[in-house]
């Protein structure tokens, strides 16, 4: 199945400046900023600039320039937020099963709590 990207969606409008964001990084194609109903006291969520639904279309249809810019910050987001002390954790919703509210590819960075044990 192909994916179909609905440029509608709340963080293509963040992208293209129409929403306000509390922004915590840019790079060329990536953008960082902090979740607008946090669950944690760090939860920041890192999205590509490009139009891509979920992890497996990126990874699918992304350049590896995109790829590598996108995994670098992430890690400069838990750098600058000194997450290598006490841990964080990475999740990334995808589609129906996955409970993904938001269809543009973003994964969340929560930290500075004990999170708990979760496999679901
Ligand atoms: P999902 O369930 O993985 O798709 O998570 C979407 C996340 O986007 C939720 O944690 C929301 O709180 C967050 N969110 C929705 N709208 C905004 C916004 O305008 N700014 C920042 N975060 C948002």
């Amino acid at each position: 199945m192909a994916y179909q990207y609905d440029d509608q969606n709340i963080f293509a409008k963040i992208l293209r400046g129409e929403i306000p964001n509390d922004t915590v990084l840019e790079t060329e194609h990536s953008l960082a900023f902090r979740d607008i109903q946090p669950q944690a006291p760090v939860h920041i969520l890192v999205i590509p600039r490009g139009p891509y639904v979920c992890f497996d279309h990126f990874a699918q249809e992304a350049s590896d320039a995109e790829i590598t810019d996108y995994v670098r910050a992430v890690g400069e987001v838990c750098k600058m937020n000194g997450l290598e002390t006490d841990g964080f954790r990475l999740i990334a919703n995808a589609g129906h099963d996955g409970v993904q509210e938001v269809p543009h590819l973003h994964v969340h960075i929560l930290a500075g709590r004990m999170l708990g044990r979760m496999l679901a």
